[in-house]
């Protein structure tokens, strides 16, 4: 199988090219060919397998140059036991005792307490079996912009990951603490960590004006080096995310929640970039059956309005909201969906693209409306709704969820009320309550006090609760300190190149 470009239809590139690549030379990003089909004796046979295993089964149809046993060295070992805690990477826990029962599907039990783990921790080997595969001798340079979650997900991804060396900067006042100690305190002999004077939108332009300086790249091509990315729009970020879906409905099948051949579930999934909700999209296109997809968005609603009218426009007030990782005016990854939906039409997505970059806004026709009118439904929560269904979701089924998960859980209950739907449904739990401890805990606790430190939150939060803190944010208040590099927006490819000692 080989992949195309989003917005030029003569493109074609191996797996292991637009996995090295990212994103093609047009701007436009990958896409398979075909997608692979799985009939219901496939997903029956998935069945009684491990997760380990269902992550094989996908990835082989997907990665024809890797071997049947470079695939499974690769998932092994991105989802070990030491990695991924309670012996499933990606449980489906029944919230049954609610006024709306539903599915929970549990995607953050891996080291960083988000669900970006579960690419996360595979892209880095994906990558370098890919560098391998497409003749490359180079060590690849990971540069990452983060507002937090992807930061450190990418930094345990890569970690003492052989050739490969990760540097990541991260706005000095713009992420939580928590993730600011998760980050400073990485392990690993390949890993760097800068904060930036500066917002999120300086380190991500930072990054991006190192990418396309050719006199950076030069001297890292003269010293044995390249530039890749672990940004969401690499095919190599999706594809592991496609796998929890197959598993999530296997898991209901060996629940006995369904118990018909072909019977349909809806996905309800809090979203951002676009990305997560995509991979859901293609598991349906797979032959998972899937109902209705539900697009869950917090006060940056742009996603809601799109799937809602077909007008999709960024020029809106971007709000700082207690659901950071939601916090996006724009989502790369629909692009990908608008190629699919359009049949593959390139220029279309083209057009629709540049108005984007032009505009900040762009209308899809009418019979491209009606199909994600189909396929979607997508409303979206406020930061005081959302802390009260964080309330409400633990004083009446005893399950506590974070912000971003409970952004999910409102949408639901509102698709629920408006068309009385009882489809079996899965809610994407996407990040521990403990790694977003200060709303959540405001939400329960009546002795609330905003003095406490981040990690007296943690301990109030468990207590409160009586929940369990996840292994890795426990041990974080004793991790040593290692990195306090701070330098100026303007200086992020000379911090780049002394860390590299090129300077
Ligand atoms: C990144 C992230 C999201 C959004 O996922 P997308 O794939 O970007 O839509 C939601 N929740 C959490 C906790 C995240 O880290």
């Amino acid at each position: 199988m080989n992949y195309k470009g989003t917005r030029d239809a003569s493109i074609s590139t191996t797996a292991a090219q637009a996995i090295v690549q990212g994103i093609s030379k047009d701007g436009g990003l990958f896409v398979p060919e075909t997608l692979p089909q799985y009939s219901h004796a496939d997903l029956s046979a998935m069945k009684n397998l491990s997760y380990v295993q269902r992550a094989a089964r996908i990835l082989r149809d997907f990665l024809p140059e890797f071997s049947e046993e470079e695939i499974l060295e690769c998932v092994s070992a991105a989802y070990a036991a030491d990695k991924f805690s309670g012996g499933h990477p990606a449980p489906v826990v029944p919230v049954n005792n609610a006024s709306v029962p539903m599915n929970v599907l549990e995607l953050w039990h891996g080291p960083t307490c988000a669900f970006k783990d579960m690419a996360l921790q595979l892209l880095p080997h994906l990558l370098t079996h890919s560098l391998r595969k497409t003749k490359c001798e180079k060590t690849a340079v990971i540069l990452v912009a983060t507002s937090g979650d992807t930061g450190k997900a990418a930094l345990e991804g890569f970690k003492d990951v052989d050739r490969t060396k990760i540097l990541v900067f991260y706005p000095e006042n713009g992420v939580s603490p928590m993730q600011k100690h998760q980050m400073n305190t990485q392990e690993g002999e390949n890993v760097c960590v800068c904060a930036i004077e500066g917002n999120f939108d300086d380190a991500q332009t930072g990054v991006k004006k190192i990418f396309v300086d050719p006199s950076v790249s030069d001297t890292l091509h003269q010293n044995g080096m390249l530039f890749s990315s672990a940004n969401s729009i690499n095919w190599g970020r999706l594809l592991p995310q496609i796998v929890y879906y197959f598993s999530a409905y296997c898991d209901l099948m060996a629940q006995g929640v369904l118990t018909e051949e072909g019977q349909k579930i809806n996905v309800v999934v809090p979203t951002g970039n676009f990305g997560n909700i995509l991979a859901a999209y293609y598991a349906k296109k797979m032959g998972v059956p899937i109902h209705k997809l539900v697009c869950a968005s917090n006060a940056n609603n742009v996603l809601t309005e799109f799937l809602n009218t077909g007008v999709y426009d960024r020029n809106r007030e971007f709000h700082a909201t207690i659901s950071p990782s939601m916090d996006i005016l724009i989502s790369s990854n629909l692009e990908r969906l608008l190629y699919d939906i359009t049949g593959e039409d390139a220029d279309k997505v083209a057009d629709w693209m540049g108005q984007l970059s032009a505009t900040g806004r762009y209308q899809v026709d009418a019979d491209t409306l009606a199909k994600l009118k189909d396929l979607f439904c997508a409303a979206y929560c406020d930061d005081a709704t959302t802390k009260e269904t964080i309330r409400e979701t633990f004083r009446d089924a005893k399950y506590l969820c974070d912000t971003h998960t409970a952004v999910a859980v409102n949408v639901y209950q509102q698709y629920v009320r408006k068309t009385g739907d009882t489809t079996p449904t899965v809610v994407v739990s996407t990040a521990s309550p403990y790694k977003f401890a200060d709303a959540v805990l405001s939400a329960v606790s009546d002795s609330y006090d905003n003095t406490i430190s981040e990690f007296e939150k943690v301990q109030a939060l468990a207590r409160a609760t009586n929940t369990q803190i996840p292994a890795p944010i426990a041990g974080l208040a004793e991790k040593p300190v290692r990195f306090s590099n701070v330098c100026e927006k303007d200086s992020m490819s000379s911090f780049l190149l002394q860390m590299l000692h090129l300077k």
